[in-house]
């Protein structure tokens, strides 16, 4: 089948690979759909990531229909339209009960593609394995569009997530660090709390521009410090909640240089180096609450789906691109590079 692999520092390829199939009993075959192109994939795709098989085929973002069963699957069928988080987990572990699916100790806290691509190979292809299905998997409503319910797997439970953790009041001022389509989707989700204004940091002038039709408040990077150009924008005290969506040293550092004293920061960007730099004593002395982590997106697919159907979230919004397979190597320049308008790459088989 065919299938996105990468080769080395800014070499994705589009290659013929071993057909996906059922492995173990409780697996399914899901022949894709649609997938995308992650901000978590660029990471890999800048070479930050250590000790990635090469020709790894990538993704973690992927849905489609049900096209093989293992005989201990017992709530799909054949021709099942599914959706499954990027990361994979068993559903029966002491980490699965306590609903930190992401944790799993049965799959060691595996993700598709990437690092874990030797074991289970990401959805940048024609089709993937799924494991542990019953509990991975979630139906997808009929006449509910793939771009509508596409998201939940990834990038809208994890803004959503970034936004629930920042414990946003009625009336807060929140800033949102980074306009990707992370950030983005933390925007839209922080509106569902209802805070009085959101600010949306970027340097990137078209994202800030559907940040601003989205409902945020565009504040340019470059036109000098993000804490004092926030702090002058909210009475000299910085917003009660900063949401870093992002992923770096920097961003991290700013997140908790622009908070006011006892604020909350949220971040979801991945850091993938062991350690960074952090601003600890402006940390103590501001009285900060910190919350950090990947995103258990598999316990927010069934509560935010009916947020999408009633419309209070509108995940096709940032999608820009949709390609074939084929073009998938222009698909990450592009996204890398912020060329093209480029905001959510999606991919068609
Ligand atoms: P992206 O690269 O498209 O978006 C990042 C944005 O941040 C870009 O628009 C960039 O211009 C902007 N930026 C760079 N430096 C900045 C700064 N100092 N201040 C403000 N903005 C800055 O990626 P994305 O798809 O939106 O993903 C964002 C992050 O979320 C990545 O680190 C990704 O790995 C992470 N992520 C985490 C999870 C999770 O489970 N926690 C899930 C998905 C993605
Ligand atoms: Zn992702």
């Amino acid at each position: 089948m065919k299938a996105i692999t990468l080769h080395g520092t800014g070499d994705v390829r589009v290659e013929s690979v071993p057909d996906a199939r059922v492995v173990d009993p409780t697996d399914v075959v899901v022949r894709i759909t649609t997938s995308a192109v992650c901000g978590s994939d660029l990471h890999q795709y800048h070479g930050r990531v250590p000790g990635l098989p090469k020709g790894v085929v990538m993704g973690h973002e992927f849905m489609g229909v049900v096209e093989a069963v293992g005989s201990e699957v017992r709530t799909l069928r054949q021709g099942d339209r599914v959706i499954a988080p990027f990361s994979i987990s068993c559903g029966f572990c002491d980490w699965c009960r306590m609903r930190l699916p992401t944790q799993c100790s049965t799959t060691g806290r595996a993700v598709f593609g990437g690092r874990f691509g030797a074991q289970y190979p990401g959805g940048q292809a024609e089709a993937i394995r799924v494991p542990f299905a019953d509990h991975m998997c979630e139906k997808v409503p009929e006449g509910m569009a793939d771009e509508e319910a596409f998201f939940l797997g990834d990038i809208l439970s994890t803004g959503y997530c970034c936004a629930e953790n920042a414990g946003i009041r009625p009336g807060d001022t929140v800033a949102v660090l980074g306009a990707g389509p992370v950030g983005l989707f933390a925007l839209q989700s922080a509106h569902l709390f209802g805070p009085s204004r959101v600010f949306v940091v970027d340097r990137v002038d078209y994202r800030l521009e559907l940040a601003e039709e989205l409902g945020g408040i565009p504040v340019n990077l470059d036109r000098g410090d993000p804490g004092e150009q926030l702090r002058a924008l909210t009475g000299g005290r910085g917003p009660d909640a900063v949401l870093e969506c992002v992923g770096h040293e920097t961003p991290f550092a700013q997140a908790i240089l622009a908070v006011r004293a006892g604020g909350t920061v949220s971040s979801v960007g991945v850091y993938v180096e062991p350690s960074i730099g952090f601003p600890v004593r402006e940390a103590f002395f501001k009285d900060l609450s910190l919350k950090m982590g990947i995103c258990n997106a598999r316990n927010y697919i069934v509560p935010l789906m009916p947020l999408i159907q009633a419309g209070k979230l509108r995940p096709t919004r940032i999608i820009t691109h949709t390609l074939s397979l084929d073009e998938a190597p222009r698909g990450y320049a592009i996204f890398d590079r912020k060329e093209d308008r480029a905001i959510k790459v999606m991919l068609k088989p």
